[in-house]
């Protein structure tokens, strides 16, 4: 078990009382370094970090300066508490995780249902699913789309891959310029399998598909279906540069759904996919640095603000999915370095019903996560934090040249509809002239 540091021990007693309260924010009591900067802060900085503990404060290099002094400036800035995309460089010996779904199938605001972006320190990042409305807090990372190539699905509900015709799409529109790869699980039949379901969901977008040719880079536009057996115990379904990837059968609505075990550099990570608690993960999460599981609503409020009836939220909310009483008693099995919960709503009048059942059942590290938590994970230490994201963000440059298009490849309009075109030629012909001449092309209008 490793270090977790905690900043000061007045902050120590808070995590140690809210414990004892049962009513801890998603926070294990922890043990903190002091930090220069922190002394007589601390207590402010953990009622802010109440969804996930922070865990080790880093000063970053921005503000090394302030750091250094061990005291407060009004000119010098201060450590920041936050990750800001593209800032941080990643350790080679470091993983870092970001939720960017964590929500329930009804996709809101403030979280889109699963997905979580796993970036490991030897260049490699993995997408663990990609519900309803993720591909948008994906894009607020401001990673380029080249490296977003590899996507694993748990199981084919619409929460856990609802977006994956957006990032497909929009991907390669910003500047992903191969093939997006998916892996998935096989069904009981094959119409039940993820082949069957991404050769089809392929075949929804053959309008949207052919009327983008010849106008872009073609490359991305091309899915490679990495279909595996949803039975599989542990097997490994991917095995690349170092990282394998094993999956194992989850239990949940048919058979099908599973869930993943990710091994690098001495580091174990586990994505869980909707399951009734399961003795694979039970067996297979064992230890691992970060676990992720699901964890419903409690009954009560799917009863009160889900509008369940009794029977249904009983059936769903405990046989379906994971109760939190039995996402703790799964936590205290496996012992993971620290635990993440997701597949809830998470607010003011549902946290802390949802801590203190898990806390009846497990008192080790947790997060209660929310879209745009984010862990840093190294040997001994794990961070936690929220994302603080630019909602006016643009997709970054591509890694690689573009391709020009193909205009041959074009699928014309109809000549009725070609017909209908109002004379714009003199409107947009100023246009053509300024790019032609700031870019020294000679393109024409049609
Ligand atoms: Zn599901
Ligand atoms: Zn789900």
């Amino acid at each position: 078990m490793a270090r977790i540091k905690q900043a000061a021990p007045s902050a120590l007693t808070v995590a140690i009382i809210a414990v004892i309260s049962g009513h801890i924010l998603g926070c294990a009591p922890v043990e903190r370094e002091p930090t220069a900067e922190a002394p007589g802060e601390p207590e402010a900085q953990q009622a802010d970090t109440g969804q996930g503990g922070q865990v080790g404060a880093q000063p970053d290099q921005a503000s090394q300066g302030a750091e250094s002094t061990g005291k407060y400036s009004p000119v010098k800035a201060r450590a920041r508490d936050f990750y800001a995309p593209n800032t941080e460089d990643l350790g080679p010996d470091e993983m870092r995780l970001i939720a960017c779904g964590t929500g329930m199938p009804t996709a809101r605001p403030k979280q889109a249902a699963s997905c979580w972006l796993l970036e490991l320190g030897n260049g490699d990042k993995f997408i663990f699913d990609i519900g309803t409305g993720s591909a948008e807090r994906i894009a607020a990372l401001q990673i380029p789309y080249n490296y977003l190539d590899k996507v694993f699905l748990s199981h084919l509900h619409t929460d856990h891959f609802g977006d994956l015709d957006a990032l497909y799409v929009g991907g390669a529109l910003a500047g992903r310029q191969k093939h997006l790869r998916v892996w998935g699980p096989s069904g009981e039949t094959p119409e039940r399998g993820t082949k069957y379901a991404l050769e089809h969901l392929q075949k929804a977008l053959t309008w949207d598909l052919d009327g983008r040719k010849g106008l872009t880079d073609p490359r991305g536009y091309n899915m490679e279906v990495n279909e595996f057996d949803y039975m599989g115990m542990n097997e490994v379904i991917y095995q690349e540069n170092g990282v394998t990837i094993r999956s194992f059968p989850a239990i949940h609505s048919l058979d099908g759904p599973v869930s993943f075990v990710v091994e690098w550099n001495g580091f174990k990570f586990v994505f869980g996919g909707d399951t009734y608690p399961n003795k694979w993960y039970a067996k297979y999460a064992k230890g691992a640095d970060l676990a992720i599981h699901e964890c419903f609503i409690t009954v009560p409020d799917m009863i009160d603000k889900f509008k369940f009836t009794p029977q249904g939220a009983l059936a769903v909310g405990t046989q379906i999915h994971t109760a939190p009483e039995a996402f703790g008693k799964v936590m205290s099995i496996i012992k993971p370095r620290m635990a993440v919960a997701y597949h809830f709503f998470k607010d003011y009048d549902t946290t802390a019903s949802i801590s203190d059942r898990i806390r009846t059942t497990y008192d080790g590290p947790l997060s209660l996560s929310i879209d745009y938590m984010v862990w840093n994970i190294t040997k001994d230490d794990i961070r936690v934090r929220m994302a603080i994201v630019d909602e006016d963000v643009w997709p970054p440059p591509a890694t690689d040249k573009p391709q020009l298009p193909d205009a041959t490849q074009r699928i014309p309009y109809s000549d009725e509809i070609s017909g209908g075109r109002l004379d714009m030629k003199k409107v947009l012909q100023p246009t053509y002239d300024e790019i032609n001449k700031q870019y020294g092309i000679h393109e024409k209008q049609e």
